[in-house]
């Protein structure tokens, strides 16, 4: 397919510019740019085939099944877009009169209350953009915590080695050294370990529950209570808040920090590039260190994530959603999101070995190291298989500590016809890997891409056209 730019015809366009009804200023010479700017020209015509194109190539939970473990990709009801589109809220700025903008400080207002209800937590912060960010907000909160009580000595997170990626990244960003803790022979947190892992230089522990296994570790108050025993503080990731919400409380399980990924748990498409929120609710105890904003407050806050309260119109979806399913409805989402993950993990572990547990939360996780053994045919070429059944892949290769690993996360917006279909495939696909190996190690084989050079996107991405 052709870039846009390459698309463009020198003259060609469709701008219609209104009328200049102020008076024309000429730029100084200094600040006018010495080339002309080059932008793709072309008719309304071909940028909106274009972008149907692109779109055509795309694949998202509107299209089909989208299992991707740890990242619920779940369906966001229209009416949350449609909220956060009206007017009132994408016409305001954040620096008009506050008497002016006194609906959009309701939602902050209600948002937080719902989600520290939620959380079991007493104040957030929306500043942050995603996950990973709270995750770091979170961090610098734990440790200006210990800064101000004179233990800036305290400068070691404790992460389990089954954490997301980004955990021990934040961490490291946040100024910390990482203490790595194996996961015990069940996938959960070996007690044992995280005794011997704490010390009088123990900042805290980061840790979510469910774990990223899919088992909700029912030591947690244990766990908790050794890290606060040792003077440190708890981090809920809750990425994985889906599979506790409306049921449990990561404030009740002893935590002192969470972020949620609004984009995950609270009705805005995750994926494609944003924008996201990652909001960052805490105890009593870390509120005074909670970011803040120059421009709205007039002073210098000690910490700034992001300008004003981020990303307002994702907190709107999130508002919608919560206002729509009501306190019961977000617990019914919660236990059908559970339901639905091991519904189909039970269709599929008489085939394909399940790494930890008998019963799984949100999420579940499979080692098909045995299959790859027996067949040749890995985790990758099963789930490239499953482009070719219009299902998109489960998460592979995660967490690092399954060998082989899917992880399917199904979530509660899936019709049982459709878990059926995505078990049968599985099945199928199984069968296939010991009639036909080689097919499947080329997998996909009806996609427009097939089997892109994954080390070198990652590695040396293309991401801006070079124009010659
Ligand atoms: C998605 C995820 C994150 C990071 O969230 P982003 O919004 O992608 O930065 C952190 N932890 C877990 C367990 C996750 O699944």
């Amino acid at each position: 397919m052709q870039l846009i730019f390459e698309k463009s015809k020198a003259g060609r366009g469709c701008t219609l510019l209104p009328a200049c009804d102020v008076p024309e200023v000429q730029l100084p010479e200094e600040l006018k740019r010495e080339q002309a700017l080059n932008l793709p020209e072309l008719a309304e015509t071909d940028i909106s085939r274009h972008y149907t194109a692109l779109a055509k190539r795309a694949y998202g939970v509107n299209d089909g099944f989208y299992p991707l473990g740890s990242c619920t990709m779940k369906y966001n009801p229209r009416i949350d877009e449609e909220i956060a589109a009206l007017t009132g809220f994408t016409g305001v700025h954040p620096l008009q009169p506050a008497e002016t903008t006194e609906g959009c400080q309701k939602v902050l207002a209600l948002a937080e209350q719902y989600l520290c209800e939620a959380t079991g937590m007493d104040a957030i912060t929306f500043q942050p953009a995603a996950g990973a960010h709270g995750e770091f907000t979170g961090l610098l909160l734990i440790k200006a915590y210990h800064e101000a009580r004179g233990e800036q000595h305290r400068n070691k997170i404790i992460i389990p080695d089954a954490a997301h990626g980004t955990n021990p990244a934040s961490a490291v960003m946040a100024g910390f050294s990482v203490v790595t803790i194996p996961s015990g022979a069940d996938g959960c947190v070996d007690l044992e370990a995280l005794k011997a892992s704490v010390d009088e230089n123990t900042a805290g522990l980061m840790l979510t529950n469910p774990n990223t296994v899919g088992i909700f570790d029912s030591n947690i108050l244990e766990i908790t209570d050794i890290i606060h025993q040792a003077g440190g503080l708890n981090y809920y990731d809750g990425a994985n808040f889906n599979a506790i919400m409306g049921v449990v409380r990561p404030g009740d399980m002893g935590f002192d920090v969470v972020h949620l990924n609004l984009h995950k748990t609270f009705a805005t498409p995750h994926g494609g590039g944003g924008p996201g929120s990652g909001p960052v609710a805490c105890k009593e105890i870390l509120k005074p260190y909670l970011p803040g904003c120059a421009s709205l407050t007039g002073e210098q806050p000690k910490l700034q994530m992001k300008a004003f309260h981020g990303n307002f119109l994702v907190v709107v979806k999130a508002l919608t959603y919560m206002l729509t399913l009501g306190a019961e409805g977000i617990r019914n989402a919660c236990e059908t999101a559970v339901l639905n993950a091991n519904y189909m993990m039970e269709g599929l572990k008489d085939l394909y070995p399940v790494a930890y547990g008998e019963r799984c939360m949100h999420e579940f996780v499979l080692c098909l190291e045995n299959l790859k053994k027996e067949t040749g045919v890995s985790a990758l070429d099963v789930a490239k298989s499953l482009i070719d059944h219009e299902i998109h892949p489960p998460t592979m290769y995660f967490p690092l500590i399954v060998h082989e690993a899917l992880m399917f996360e199904p979530t509660e917006t899936e019709a049982k016809e459709t878990l059926d279909e995505a078990i049968a495939v599985m099945r199928e696909l199984h069968k296939m890997a010991y009639e036909d190996a080689e097919q499947m190690h080329h997998a996909p084989h009806h996609a427009q891409i097939k089997r892109p050079d994954e080390v070198l996107a990652a590695r040396q991405p293309i991401l801006r056209y070079q124009a010659d």
